[in-house]
């Protein structure tokens, strides 16, 4: 396994292995780029099958935290760290106090947030052995929602998002009576129906989780839908909000939306052809790194203190960021998220160079 000819390796500025012989502790952390601040990411937790999954893993969820943060416009870079291990048996404080004490050794240059695998809890004891730890206060997100959950904040970042996809696309001003399609009821999920349900939208979800997909119906109106045909619904946005890469070449064919606007991770199974794919067919993606970015807005604005105000007109911003992205798009007849990777690219610095010596082993 090497890490410097990995195929998701891209010019990393520090990788490192983490090994605590008493908890049994293996954690990778990867940072990416430090130019425009420290490296803020979650800490995932996982049972990878091998190390190379891990390391995979990590590799391209720190870019991604880069891509993200620039976008975002804030004075962070991207990393992200994994632990190996199932959470749900082999998770304990000691092991989350020694991967603290791996962060620590980073000075800052490295600062945890939680992540699938891991909760405020967990990262609480992280910060007995660090104070590079983010997303722990006591406090509530200017979205609402429990104590310490950023995802209200997602949820509304991808709210005015999807605003501003359904302005460029359909020329409409708000979300009344236009028919949103969301996937996955979690956490931003659901709460993303909800504002949709207040602004007037129409709604059709579908979940693994039948309990979910029942409150919807129940408390917003929601049409129920399989999931096997939730990509050929006739409906005008389609919002991904559960696994990535689900726009593949089956789904981009089958989708009848004309705005593809949600929160998951990667959603394009090859971000190349599938971006392509859906602009000749004429559908607007809002790149998921932009739309999604209000978390992680929320968890910067802690420090020094949180301020809700700030943080909301910040999440808001996401509205008119998409909007300059679209008309960008539209000018140089490129894809949404084309135009997004060379305004993330710029702001960190990358040159066309670094992407040769980053992707020439690939
Ligand atoms: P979650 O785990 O709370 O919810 C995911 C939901 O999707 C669950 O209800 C699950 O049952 C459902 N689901 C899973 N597979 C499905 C399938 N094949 N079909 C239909 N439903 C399915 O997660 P979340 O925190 O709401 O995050 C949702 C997505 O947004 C994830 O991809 C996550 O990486 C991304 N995201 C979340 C945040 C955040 O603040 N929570 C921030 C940025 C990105």
């Amino acid at each position: 396994m090497s890490v410097f000819e990995h195929i998701s390796f891209d010019a990393h500025e520090q990788v490192v292995f983490c090994h605590d012989r008493h908890t049994g502790l293996r954690g990778i952390i990867a940072i990416h780029n430090t130019t425009l601040g420290p490296a803020l990411g979650g800490c995932r937790m996982w049972p990878y099958a091998s190390d190379d999954e891990a390391l995979n893993d990590v590799l391209r969820l720190s870019r991604g935290m880069s891509y993200k943060s620039a976008m975002a416009n804030l004075p962070l870079g991207g990393g992200k760290s994994v632990i190996i291990g199932d959470p749900r048996s082999d998770k304990t404080s000691q092991l989350m106090q020694a991967m603290g004490r791996c962060v620590e050794q980073l000075g800052g240059r490295y600062i945890a947030a939680e992540d699938s695998g891991t909760s405020v809890p967990d990262l609480r004891h992280m910060g007995e052995a660090t104070a590079h730890v983010a997303g722990v206060e006591q406090r509530q997100c200017f979205a609402g929602g429990p104590e310490g959950d950023p995802s209200p904040a997602t949820a509304y970042g991808v709210f005015v998002g999807m605003r501003a996809a359904v302005a460029h696309a359909m020329g409409r001003k708000d979300l009344s009576g236009v028919r949103v399609a969301v996937r996955g009821l979690g956490n931003v999920g659901f709460e993303l129906a909800r504002m949709l349900h207040e602004a007037g939208a129409l709604l059709w979800v579908s979940d693994l989780d039948d309990n979910r997909v029942r409150r919807a119906m129940w408390d917003f109106g929601a049409v129920a839908v399989d999931n096997s045909e939730f990509f050929d619904q006739d409906v005008d946005v389609i919002a991904p909000c559960a696994l990535g890469a689900e726009l593949d070449d089956d789904t981009c064919a089958r989708i009848k939306a004309r705005v593809i606007a949600g929160s998951a991770n990667n959603q394009l199974a090859d971000e190349a052809r599938h971006g392509a794919m859906l602009r000749q067919r004429g559908i607007l993606y809002a790149p998921d790194y932009v739309i999604n970015a209000g978390g992680i807005i929320d968890i910067a604005h802690e420090r020094p203190r949180y301020d809700a105000v700030k943080a909301r007109e910040h999440v808001t911003g996401i509205e008119h960021t998409l909007r300059d992205i679209f008309m960008q798009a539209e000018r140089e007849q490129r894809s949404p998220h084309e135009i997004a990777d060379a305004i993330a690219e710029q702001r960190l610095g990358m040159t066309p160079q670094h992407k040769e010596v980053s992707h020439g082993s690939a």
